[in-house]
């Protein structure tokens, strides 16, 4: 079997004048995204995501991939990693590099779970769950005031247990947004807050340190990525679990993460992190130190499915039995079409329960309507 075709699109969505949202580093109103379609001379088609702007994603691909991708036999997908480090040697370890390879290595597992008909999940190995916890990612930054109470309790309605809120705006703020939430989410749901590492460590201690009453999750990106000390010294001085990986990406910037103990929760991006085979690594990495892998899911709905694949296949280890730890998934619930309009059955949060695809592949069907709707290049 061989790759016969490969196609970058790049697809957008803009949000109405006045409604841009965000985090408390800014905000916008065009979500943008690159999927990969391949097809192979058997006539299968998979799809992948690269979480890049679609020119950048397109040049890169064409550029540094297409050659070895077109011909390629997708059972051969764990080979990709290594050759994007190798050549091109120098920029191997660039973000865009490792997003289309991403993309590459994702839409190549589709197309090897449409060959043997197993759901990619099943292929990962380990001992998988059907249905996972989705999260909702909520109370973002938004241009327009609104009451900040609102979209949690849309939350709420619409069945969800557990939330992730932005925070990071200073800590009178912070405090007054998790207060509501946990409020509005009752005592006993998981939440979480995000601070997109809009603080110095002093002020990401302060706010742990303010709003620890409130029963906190996972604090995420308290400081910026790159800030490898300022992480350590968080990390020492509070007492609430810390997240972060969402900007991080391959192997080896995941294994400082875990060898360091600079965080207590890895978040691979699937259109980021180099693909399934590496988040895979990843886990395996963070979970042989205890660490915990929950996935970054900030996509269209393709990258969402890979994502969904992957965390129904990561070990919770060591919460076996007796410490009953649900596989969370983030789900965004700003008004994003790349996520709800994209494929044939969306995903459905509703009732606190996601279920995981069990057909082939990503066990996805992309809706060519709707691919056409929000093609930027069309
Ligand atoms: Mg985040």
């Amino acid at each position: 079997m061989e790759v016969t075709d490969a196609e970058t699109i790049p697809v957008s969505s803009t949000l109405p004048e006045g409604e841009a949202m965000g985090d408390a580093r800014g905000f916008g109103r065009t979500r943008e995204t690159t999927l990969l379609r391949i097809e192979t001379d058997e006539g299968t088609v998979g799809w992948g995501e690269a979480f890049a702007p679609g020119r950048i994603a397109e040049a890169t691909f064409d550029e540094l991939f297409r050659e070895d991708v077109v011909g390629m036999d997708p059972f051969e997908v764990e080979s990709l990693a290594e050759r994007s480090y190798t050549d091109p040697y120098h920029f191997g370890g660039d973000v865009f590099v490792q997003s289309v390879l991403s993309a590459v290595d994702v839409a190549c597992w589709d197309v090897i779970g449409k060959t043997v008909g197993r759901p990619v999940h099943k292929l990962l190995g380990g001992e998988t769950c059907h249905t996972l916890t989705p999260y909702a990612s909520t109370m973002y930054f938004t241009e327009r005031d609104r009451p900040i109470a609102e979209p949690i309790e849309e939350a709420v309605e619409a069945g969800f247990e557990a939330a992730k809120i932005k925070i990071g705006a200073g800590v009178e703020s912070d405090v007054e947004r998790v207060r509501t939430a946990r409020e509005i989410l009752g005592d006993d749901a998981a939440l979480m807050v995000d601070i997109n590492g809009n603080y110095r460590p002093e002020q990401a201690v302060k706010t742990a340190k303010a709003i620890a009453e409130y029963d906190i999750t996972w604090i995420e990106e308290p400081v910026p990525p790159e800030n490898e000390t300022g992480y350590r010294e968080v990390k020492r001085r509070i007492d609430t679990p810390i997240a972060a990986g969402e900007a991080h990406y391959g192997r080896f910037e995941f294994k400082r993460l875990v060898d360091d103990r600079t965080v207590d929760i890895v978040q691979p991006n699937l259109g980021r992190c180099g693909g399934l085979s590496e988040a895979r690594r990843i886990a395996d990495m963070a979970t042989t130190e205890n660490v915990a892998v929950r996935p970054h899911i900030w996509n269209s709905a393709v990258g969402m499915a890979a994502a969904v694949q992957f965390a129904a296949s990561i070990s919770t280890y060591p919460h076996t039995r007796n410490v009953p730890e649900p596989m969370m998934v983030e789900f965004d619930r700003s008004d994003n079409p790349l996520r709800s309009d994209l494929l044939e059955t969306p995903f459905d949060p509703s009732g606190g329960v996601l279920d995981v695809p069990q057909g082939p592949g990503l066990g996805i069907e992309v809706d060519d309507d709707a691919l056409e709707r929000y093609r930027a290049d069309g």
